[in-house]
């Protein structure tokens, strides 16, 4: 191998790497107090995932939801530190958007399509009907 050669294969390698060092974006979970909830004195208390790439990134999205909707936290951190009894386990998204109108919603009954391989995800049964009619109904 010349040194031209040699000089190339390390930039490759070193892209790829650095590639690498971007992708991986961590699931993480936090736990939430609802201090206002109408269910208990304590307020209730609720586990979301998210995915962010880093503990500012994770820390900012968790500020970020608890100031908008008036939520106490009681920890975040990356899922997979969580213990067995929550790796194992899969939590509601902090935020959903909904695959046809594109909404954010935030509530704990996303209607699912009926389609089995289908992923979709939706605010309301009408989205959930109009998603049926465009994507899976062949006339
Ligand atoms: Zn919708
Ligand atoms: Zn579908």
């Amino acid at each position: 191998m010349n040194e031209n050669r040699k000089a190339r294969k390390i930039r490759e390698k070193k892209t790829v790497l650095n590639e690498d060092d971007i992708l991986p974006s961590e699931k993480w979970l936090v736990r939430f107090r609802n201090p206002n909830s109408s269910r208990s004195q304590e307020g209730s208390v609720f586990i979301r995932q998210f995915h962010a790439p880093g503990f500012y990134e994770a820390y900012d999205t968790v500020m970020t939801h608890a100031e908008k909707s008036n939520l106490d936290i009681l920890w975040f951190k990356e899922k997979r530190n969580c213990g067995d009894e929550y790796v194992n386990r899969n939590f509601l998204e902090l935020e959903s958007f909904c695959t046809y109108c594109n909404k954010k919603f935030n509530h704990l009954d996303p209607v699912p399509c009926t389609i089995d391989d289908c992923t979709a995800e939706f605010c309301s049964k009408e989205c959930a009907k109009n998603h049926h009619a465009m994507r899976h109904l062949r006339h």
